[in-house]
């Protein structure tokens, strides 16, 4: 997923707020300068599938002279945005092109490449341009790459070259130097807010999302849509923030001793919502942040000592370790536990 406006279609100023790289790639599309091959990189959720999907939209589009291309609303517009368009080609890990390509294969083998050279090669049906997808060009095992290369050197009249990845540095130096890079940096919190709430994810929720979200949209949309997360989360602010007593401590250890599978994300949680405290008594983050947490700790957040949450999140790094050391699980929840009620109970009134 990427920014798009509600269940409207992206159009390509949504990306307006990926300032120069949006800008010098408008300049390229409006004097007619753009090259034959894009590398778009960023982390997942940035939006480079929906980029690509934008820019193939805007070669293919059959908006007359002149008009705002892409239409987004023309038959070649419609036929990219559902990837089935004639003159658009997307090579995808777990979806060959090619008949001698098996759909389990993790990798883009050469058989792939050597079936869209030879589509290359071919008249376009539309009689215009053709847009080459490469999604996750990284998956490309060195052979397809070597290939890939050969075509990259020479360029197709008419054919334009979108590979993505993650992971540029996981492509040869000569395929990343023949393309022009478009790196997607995250978003900023505005955005990200913008698009959560066009999906309807507002309030503590949206922010949340936001935080963990690292800036991307597709994270940010993921996160605050999953209700496993957030019934965790509301069960780790249960069981680890609010609890009152000693007494709580083997009660709750025992509820969650079965719940190994999930002790990672447990953790991750615990050290997360630490983390807010500490970023809230930082000034990085809005008061907001600690609304969900017990009086207690939102005191810990405004006056509590720097130290004091250090110690917390050394108690959450302390947990990791004896769990890689084969501590049971209940034994590594009784001792976070009790390190979380200690301080709670030096800021309950
Ligand atoms: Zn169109």
């Amino acid at each position: 997923m990427a920014a798009q406006t509600g269940n409207a279609a992206p159009v390509l100023s949504d990306f307006e707020g990926q300032g120069a790289v949006y800008d010098g790639l408008m300049r390229t599309l409006r004097d007619g300068t753009f090259v034959h091959a894009y590398l778009i990189t960023g982390l997942e959720g940035m939006g480079k599938r929906t980029l690509a999907r934008l820019l193939a939209q805007y070669w293919l589009c059959q908006a007359p002279e002149g008009e705002k291309r892409p239409c987004g609303v023309c038959r070649a517009c419609q036929q990219v945005r559902d990837g089935t368009h004639a003159d658009l080609v997307i090579i995808a890990p777990g979806k060959p092109i090619s008949p001698d390509v098996r759909p389990d294969m993790k990798s883009i083998p050469v058989d792939e490449i050597r079936a869209l050279i030879a589509i290359t090669g071919r008249h376009t049906f539309e009689g215009g341009r053709r847009v080459v997808l490469i999604e996750q060009a990284d998956k490309m095992n060195p052979p397809a790459q070597n290939a890939l290369l050969k075509t990259l050197e020479e360029p197709v009249p008419g054919t334009i070259f979108l590979l993505m990845t993650e992971s540029p540095s996981l492509l040869l130096p000569t395929i990343v130097s023949r393309c022009r890079e478009l790196k997607l940096h995250p978003w900023d919190d505005r955005t990200v807010l913008s698009v959560l709430e066009k999906h309807g994810v507002t309030g503590q929720r949206a922010q949340e999302a936001l935080h963990v979200s690292g800036g991307s949209i597709g994270k940010a949309l993921a996160v605050a849509g999953d209700e496993q997360y957030w019934q965790r989360r509301s069960e780790v602010m249960r069981d680890f923030f609010a609890l009152e007593r000693r007494s709580d401590i083997l009660r709750i250890s025992s509820t969650w001793k079965d719940r190994k599978d999930d002790a990672e994300e447990l953790l991750d949680d615990v050290e997360d919502m630490l983390r807010t405290l500490l970023l809230c008594h930082l000034g990085q983050r809005s008061e907001s942040a600690v609304t969900p947490y017990p009086a207690a700790w939102q005191r810990f957040s405004r006056e509590g000592e720097l130290s004091a949450m250090m110690r917390l999140l050394d108690a959450v790094a302390q947990a990791r370790q004896m769990r890689a050391n084969q501590v049971t699980w209940q034994a590594v929840v009784e001792r976070l536990l009790l390190s979380l009620m200690e301080e709670k109970s030096k800021w309950s009134t």
